[in-house]
């Protein structure tokens, strides 16, 4: 339902919570986040309102990182459970996924992952991208081009957003038929799937196409489509007034 992204040198949880704050409105049922710190990638996430996610993120913090994703979920394919909750990571917890829309053909790519080993532990369309991704990451090191592969085998309406403790300081997003969007500040970068998130820190915006991937880094963002070819950049000023 709401995404959220961020790289740059603020801490990405603070980032993270303030810009899924500013899309409560949407509605959902459950929400996570997940940071890339000291190597590694931690994660939280809990059914219910934003607050059940916050008491949790005091009872269990998370460290401190400067790379990180959120998202509000309206559950479509499995109940609102803790489990259900986005993100969804891989068996190795090395790769963290979240996901607005519907992977059409999630069960057949769910009995391929478990045939070749994988334990999937929720009932989302969503969780088959995580695995996913870290088969492709494994060969290619390489986090754009892993979801460029991946979302060349999706079907359906989706907007991805991931992260992997292999790749610090990057996020990556992809859209088919569902919004994302890429803000762009001084030694910082946010994805979100409404303005809304990230207009506190910055007003300059890109539009992603249909069918494209960006990758963002502190220092830039580039974008490609799903076959690698780079995108024209569509850029733009958000001259709203956010506080309204
Ligand atoms: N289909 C996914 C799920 O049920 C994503 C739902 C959403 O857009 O929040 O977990």
């Amino acid at each position: 339902c709401g995404i959220v992204g961020y790289v740059g040198s603020q801490s990405a949880l603070d980032v993270v919570m303030a810009g899924l704050k500013r899309l409560e409105y949407r509605g959902y049922d459950s929400a996570g986040v997940a940071v890339l710190a000291d190597g590694g990638l931690a994660a939280a996430k809990k059914a219910g309102k934003l607050v059940n996610l916050e008491k949790e993120l005091v009872e269990r913090p998370l460290p401190t990182g400067s790379t990180g994703i959120g998202h509000t979920r309206w559950a479509t394919h499995g109940g609102p459970t803790d489990a259900n909750a986005h993100p969804h990571l891989d068996n190795a917890g090395r790769v963290a996924v979240v996901h607005n829309g519907i992977i059409e053909n999630f069960a057949l790519l769910r009995a391929e992952l478990a045939e070749r080993g994988h334990e999937l532990t929720s009932e989302t369309d969503t969780e088959v991208v995580a695995h996913l991704l870290a088969e492709e990451f494994s060969v290619t090191s390489d986090l754009a081009e892993a979801m460029r592969l991946v979302c060349r085998r999706l079907e359906g309406a989706f907007t991805l957003v991931a992260v992997h403790a292999d790749a610090p300081d990057v996020v990556v997003g992809a859209r088919r038929n569902s919004p994302l969007v890429v803000g762009v500040g001084e030694g910082e970068a946010f994805l979100a799937s409404d303005v809304a998130a990230f207009i506190a820190h910055t007003r300059s915006a890109i539009e992603l196409g249909q069918d494209q991937v960006v990758e963002l880094r502190r220092d830039g963002v580039t974008v490609t489509g799903f076959d690698g070819r780079p995108a024209d950049i569509r850029s733009y000023h958000v001259d709203w007034d956010a506080s309204a």
